[in-house]
């Protein structure tokens, strides 16, 4: 027998999914989502999922209720898990309660995952605790848009406006100037404090605070639009002392990263914490190589080599998929020095069981090269695997030094086939600030799937940042140069780097 989950996905931070939800979108057959829910999530579905789109923008609604009620149940009757995803929470403004009712007259099984809803959760992010004791002993959730076609209005005006509830209209909007009118009228202090919250909890959130007799005027003025929740209370005046979110150093910044998919998480995640907007546009892909016998050779003659020099993360990971296959773990390295160029590498290392011999103090070939010869690797042999086209500034140095060296491909990188269409559409919106490389590679490739001289359009609204001088140098070959360049060659640094860059 099949279940339908009515979902709640949260107010729109990927992290205020529940751990459930999460759960239950992995495993489910069909998904059907809406809007306002994070597109985020849909890559938590397990593969071979039916991902299905019935979401409504304003008015404008792609399918009907009454056919995403017969969609949810119509799955459902082919046997299948069905996740049914809505923003915020299901029950709250969602019409949750009409798809549960129409699943329980179709006998069919149906679960709830309470979500949190924006009315909570986008005035917490703005700083206002809907309920205080200082100023109110209830809230009040109230819909600012009621159904069109009612003969008689739900809302009893003079109750909300003689309450203390804290009042949180959703889908007000465009009723604000009403709103306010009517609660003035029956008797609220136009002084009220008033806040709007726009996108709450997203990297885009914005908010402000005003009082019942301007908060129009204002709402107009600052351009709010849906999707916004409006929140009415003394709680209000708590928003400058308790705000936290939009006072995140890089709140709304538009940040492209160019990383291969298989690299990008660390920066990802850090820029997210941070506040950024980040566009995930991979320009390289790691590949695994068509054949692996020279690597398993050089595996099985290990004990041969003095030194074994790691230049990157996936140069760790496909060496040891490899030792892995021919049924090899670390102690095959026993004898042999380990060197890492980079921290990320070196982690990479101690989580396969290595401590690395050695890790330069600065994070380019050079600096390695020369914290090597200090180590004594001339005359050593040398094992160096990487990707199958790289810099050949290290195994060139070390050979003039007087090292044995081997070049060991483990994998490659291919231009990514990544749609350049949705970063188009973003640089025209101006909503890129920061452009990022991280190698040569992602150089070559973003100028590649965008020319420069598509690029050159948008040029006085985007720095670029460089993570180290290679990478600038081969940007200028483009005919650009780096607003932005760490001391430090690591993510870290980078990533300081653009904070400091708005402050
Ligand atoms: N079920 C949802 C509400 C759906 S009604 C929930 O529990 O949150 C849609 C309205 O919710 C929008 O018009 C807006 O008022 C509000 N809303 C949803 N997400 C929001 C967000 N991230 N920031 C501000 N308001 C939001």
């Amino acid at each position: 027998m099949s279940t339908v989950y009515l979902i709640g996905a949260g107010p729109g931070d990927p992290g205020l999914l529940t751990v459930k939800a999460k759960e239950i979108l992995e495993t489910a057959d069909v998904l059907i989502y809406d809007y306002l829910a994070n597109s985020e999530f849909l890559s938590y579905a397990k593969e071979g999922v039916e991902i299905l789109y019935v979401g409504k923008k304003g008015g404008d609604h792609t399918l009907p209720q009454d056919k995403i009620n017969e969609l949810i149940i119509e799955k459902a009757r082919e046997g299948k898990t069905v996740a049914r995803l809505k923003g915020g929470d299901p029950y709250v403004f969602g019409r949750g309660g009409e798809e549960a009712e129409e699943l329980v007259e179709a006998g069919i099984d149906f679960e709830v995952i309470p979500g949190i809803t924006a009315g909570v959760a986008a005035p917490a992010y703005a700083g206002i605790p809907v309920t205080h004791r200082d100023f109110t002993t209830s809230v009040c959730f109230i819909t600012g848009h009621e159904d069109p076609t009612k003969e008689k209005t739900g809302h009893n005006w003079e109750v909300y406006a003689k309450s203390t509830s804290t009042l949180v209209f959703y889908m007000g909007v465009k009723n604000l100037p009403m709103i306010a009118e009517n609660l003035i009228k029956n008797g609220r202090d136009p002084e009220t404090p008033v806040s709007l919250v726009r996108w709450g909890t997203r990297c885009n959130q914005q908010s402000f605070v005003s009082t019942l007799d301007k908060v129009a005027a204002e709402a107009e003025k600052l351009g709010f639009k849906a999707p916004s929740i409006i929140i009415v209370g003394g709680v209000c005046s708590l928003h400058d002392k308790l705000g936290w979110f939009e006072k995140k150093p890089l709140l709304g910044k538009g940040v492209i990263v160019t990383r291969a998919r298989e690299q990008a998480s660390g920066l990802v995640s850090t820029l997210g914490k941070l506040g950024a907007c980040v566009y995930e546009f991979p320009t390289i892909s790691i590949e695994p190589l068509d054949d692996y016998e020279a690597v398993e050779k050089a595996v099985l003659s290990l004990v041969s080599y003095d030194w074994l020099i790691f230049t990157s993360v996936n140069g760790v990971k496909y060496f040891w998929k490899q030792l892995d296959e021919i049924g090899l773990d670390a102690r095959i390295l026993g004898g042999i020095e380990v060197a890492a160029i980079g921290p990320a590498t070196a982690d990479a290392l101690r989580d396969k069981g290595i401590k690395p011999d050695f890790v330069p103090e600065k994070y380019v070939a050079e600096s390695v090269v020369e914290g090597l010869l200090e180590k004594g690797i001339a005359g050593k042999k040398v094992l160096i695997p990487r990707a199958k086209v790289a810099r050949e500034v290290l195994p060139q140095e070390l050979e003039k030094a007087g090292a044995e060296v081997e070049i060991l491909p483990v994998y490659e990188t291919r231009l990514s086939n990544n749609d350049p269409e949705p970063i188009r559409a973003a640089f025209k919106e101006t909503k890129i600030h920061y452009l990022t490389f991280t190698s040569s590679s992602t150089v070559h490739n973003f100028f590649e799937l965008i020319s420069p001289k598509e690029f050159e359009l948008h040029k006085d609204n985007v720095k670029i940042a460089c993570i180290g001088p290679v990478t600038a140098k081969t940007l200028s070959e483009y005919g650009f140069s780096p607003d932005v360049q760490p001391e430090e060659y690591t993510i870290p640094a980078l990533v300081d780097e653009l904070v400091a860059d708005n402050k």
